[in-house]
C-alpha cells in the first residue's frame, strides 16, 4: 500500500461456519500452547498449585499493519533502546524531572521511589550495571479527513515489568497456524505467509536476562523474578522461565515483595543478594531481580514494600529495571524529551556520551517523528491548564503511573481539571490524541463469553520490545549492549478508551503486514 492511501477495510467476511471454524481454533491452539490466562479465583485463600486455567483474550484473525511503519518503528528501537540507558545514567536530568524539585515532590508513589535511590547514591551503589527489557508503544494514527498520510505515533515507553512478550509471541504463532491449516479460507488477498512477521519474544527476553546474568559472573547465582501476589497473567512470566533454564542453563526464583523480604539478605562485604529457596539448605546468591511488579502503588500497600525494593536495589544483583530507569519511564521524561533540544543532547553530545554508538540528526528526526504534541500541566504558570481545558476534545491527562486505568480522556478532562491543585498539576501531562484509522473491525474472542466471538470496531497498539545492558564502571561513555526482542499487537474494541490486556479492555492480536 502507498502512504496515502485509506487504511483498508478490515475483515474480510466471513460465513459463520468460516468463523466458527477459526474459533475452535484459535481457542484450541491457545489452549494447546500456553496462550493461557488463570481464571479468576473462585475461592480464598487462593490454592497454591491452580487447577486449570483459561485461554488468553485473543482475536481470531490478525489485524492488518502498514509494513514500513512496522519496520520504521523497529529501526527506530535501537535508537530508544540507547536513549533510555543514557537517560537513566543522567542522574542530574532525572532529579530534576522526577527528585525532590520535580515529581517526586508531589507525588506519592514516585516520591519514596526516587528518595530510596537518592539515599543509596549517597552510600555508594553496589552495582553500576542496569538491565532494561523495554516495550515501546504505538498506534497508528490517521486523523479523519486529514489528507495526510497513515503515520505511526508512540503512546509510552515502558521500562519496567513489559509484558505480554511471550503470549504475543504465542498469538503470532497461532494466527500463522491458523493460516497454515486454512489459507483463512482465502477471504482476503493478504493472506500470504510473507505478511505474518516473525515474533520471537521470549528468546529475545531471556537473552537480555541472560547476558546480564552473565555480566554478573557467578555462574551458579539464580535470577529472581519478583512477582505481585495474585497474577493471573502467570504463563507470560514461565515461558521466560523455561527458556532460561533450557537454553542459558539459569535457574529462577519467583517472590512477591514480602517473600523476598522474608527469604532475603544481603552479604554485609559484597552486597550480594542471598535467598533462602527450597531445597537449598544455604542461601543462593541472586545475579539478576527481574520485576514483574513494583510498578504501580498497589504493589506497595505499606512502607515496607518500599523498603524491600530499595534493600534489592542495595544489592549488587543487576536490576531489571534499576530505580533509575524505573523513572526514566516516567510520563514526565516522555513530555520532557519534546523540549527544545533536550533529545539533541541525549543522542548528539559526544563528547559526554562517547563514540561508542554515534547518532545523527536523521536519528534525531526518527525519534522525534513518533511523537505527538505533549505538555506538563505545570508549564507556563496556568498556561498548560488553559491549553489542557482549551484542547480537551483532542487530549488525553497522563499521571505518572503504569499498568493502565489511570489515565482522563477529552470530555472528562474539564472537570477533572477542577479537581486538580496547584501542586499536582506537577506530576500530570496533556497529550495530545493518537487517532487509529477507522473502518477496522475484528473478532474479539473471550474465555467464558460463550462459543461465538464477537465482531465490533477495533483500535490496535504495536508494542516493540527491545532490551539493553548499560552502565560498565559507572562510565556513561561505556558500551550498551542491545537487542531487539519481539512485538506485541494488542486490540481493543473501538469504544474504550484503555488498552491494558491485563485490566481487561484489550486481547491479543497480531500483524498482517499489508
Ligand atoms: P500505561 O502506562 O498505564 O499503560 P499508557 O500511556 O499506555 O499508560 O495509556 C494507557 C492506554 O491509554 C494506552 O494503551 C492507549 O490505549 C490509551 N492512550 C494513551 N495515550 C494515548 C494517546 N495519546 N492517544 C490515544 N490513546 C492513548
Ligand atoms: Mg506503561
Ligand atoms: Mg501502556
Amino acid at each position: 500500500m502507498t502512504d496515502t492511501s485509506p487504511f483498508i477495510q478490515w475483515p474480510p467476511s466471513l460465513l459463520p461456519a468460516e468463523e466458527d471454524a477459526l474459533t475452535l481454533l484459535a481457542t484450541t491452539y491457545a489452549l494447546s500452547h500456553g496462550l493461557l490466562y488463570l481464571p479468576v479465583p473462585t475461592s480464598q485463600p487462593v490454592p497454591p498449585a491452580p487447577p486449570s486455567a483459561i485461554h488468553a483474550p485473543l482475536t481470531i484473525l490478525p489485524t492488518p499493519f502498514p509494513r514500513h511503519l512496522f519496520e520504521r518503528v523497529q529501526r527506530v528501537q535501537r535508537v530508544y533502546s540507547v536513549l533510555y540507558a543514557r537517560i537513566a545514567q543522567d542522574i542530574p536530568f532525572l532529579d530534576r524531572i522526577m527528585g525532590e524539585e520535580g515529581v517526586a515532590k508531589v507525588d506519592d508513589f514516585v516520591g519514596p521511589l526516587w528518595r530510596g535511590w537518592k539515599q543509596l547514591r549517597d552510600e555508594g551503589m553496589a552495582q553500576p550495571l542496569q538491565l532494561g527489557i523495554y516495550r515501546s508503544d504505538y498506534m497508528l494514527h490517521a486523523p479523519p479527513g486529514s489528507t495526510d498520510a497513515i503515520s505511526i505515533k508512540q503512546v509510552e515507553f515502558n521500562t519496567i515489568s513489559s509484558s505480554f512478550g511471550s503470549l504475543s509471541q504465542l498469538a503470532a504463532a497461532m494466527h500463522r497456524y491458523m493460516y497454515a491449516s486454512t489459507q483463512f479460507f482465502n477471504t482476503s488477498k493478504y493472506f500470504q505467509s510473507s505478511n505474518f512477521p516473525l515474533n520471537e519474544t521470549t528468546p529475545g527476553i531471556a537473552r537480555g536476562i541472560a547476558e546480564a546474568h552473565k555480566a554478573y559472573s557467578v555462574k551458579e547465582a539464580f535470577v529472581l523474578f519478583v512477582v505481585q501476589e495474585g497474577e493471573r497473567n502467570v504463563f507470560d512470566q514461565r515461558m521466560i522461565e523455561y527458556e532460561l533454564l533450557e537454553k542459558h542453563s539459569i535457574h529462577v526464583v519467583r517472590l512477591t515483595f514480602d517473600e523476598t523480604a522474608e527469604r532475603s539478605v544481603l552479604d554485609p562485604t559484597t552486597k550480594a543478594l542471598k535467598v533462602k529457596t527450597d531445597p537449598y539448605p544455604d542461601p543462593i546468591e541472586i545475579s539478576v531481580v527481574y520485576y514483574r511488579a513494583g510498578y504501580t502503588p498497589r504493589d506497595y500497600p505499606t512502607p515496607a514494600q518500599f523498603a524491600t525494593r530499595v534493600h534489592i536495589e542495595r544489592s549488587r544483583a543487576i536490576k531489571c529495571p534499576s530505580i533509575a530507569l524505573q523513572l526514566a519511564g516516567g510520563k514526565k521524561v516522555q513530555e520532557t524529551l519534546t523540549h527544545p533540544g533536550v533529545l539533541e543532547s541525549f543522542l548528539l553530545d559526544r563528547d559526554r556520551w562517547g563514540e561508542e554508538h554515534v547518532f545523527d540528526q536523521a536519528d534525531v528526526d526518527a525519534v522525534r517523528e513518533t511523537w505527538v504534541g505533549m505538555w506538563g500541566l505545570d508549564f507556563n504558570g496556568n498556561e498548560g491548564v488553559r491549553k489542557a481545558r482549551e484542547g480537551a476534545a483532542g487530549l488525553v491527562l497522563k499521571p505518572q503511573r503504569e499498568g493502565g486505568g489511570n489515565n482522563v480522556y477529552t470530555s472528562d478532562i474539564p472537570a477533572f481539571l477542577d479537581t486538580l491543585d496547584l501542586r499536582e498539576r506537577e506530576a500530570w501531562i496533556a497529550m495530545e490524541m493518537i487517532l487509529p484509522p477507522q473502518d477496522v473491525q475484528n473478532y474479539l474472542m473471550r474465555a467464558g463469553m460463550g462459543e461465538r466471538a464477537i465482531l465490533t470496531d477495533v483500535v490496535s497498539e504495536l508494542g516493540i520490545f527491545g532490551w539493553a545492558l548499560f552502565g560498565e564502571g559507572g562510565q556513561e561513555k561505556s558500551r550498551v549492549k542491545e537487542q531487539d526482542a519481539g512485538w506485541l499487537l494488542r486490540t481493543k474494541g473501538r469504544d474504550s478508551n484503555e488498552g491494558g490486556v491485563a485490566t481487561g479492555f484489550s486481547v491479543l492480536d497480531s500483524l498482517l503486514l499489508v
